[in-house]
């Protein structure tokens, strides 16, 4: 889905250069639901903003470059 890059900014103003510069995305926080990602100026390396990735995002990331098989339903259960 190339509509998905459209969500990433690529430039962003930056206060210091004070003009819009690109930035590189570095991972700040990693969290048990959701991961922060943080905008870095190329030109200063300030951080200008950061981005959350929600564990539904990451995990349609995941499933989409290995797929693992969940482990089958075990019933406690026997008749
Ligand atoms: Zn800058």
């Amino acid at each position: 889905m190339s509509q998905f890059e459209n969500l990433r900014a690529s430039s962003l103003y930056c206060n210091k250069c004070a003009k819009a510069m690109p930035v590189r995305e570095s991972l700040l926080l990693v969290l048990p639901d959701k991961e922060i990602h943080d905008y870095l100026c190329t030109g200063c390396s300030s951080s200008l903003g950061h981005r959350e990735v929600s564990s539904g995002e990451l995990m349609l990331s995941r499933s989409a470059m290995g797929r693992r098989r969940s482990t089958g339903m075990m019933s406690p259960f026997r008749p």
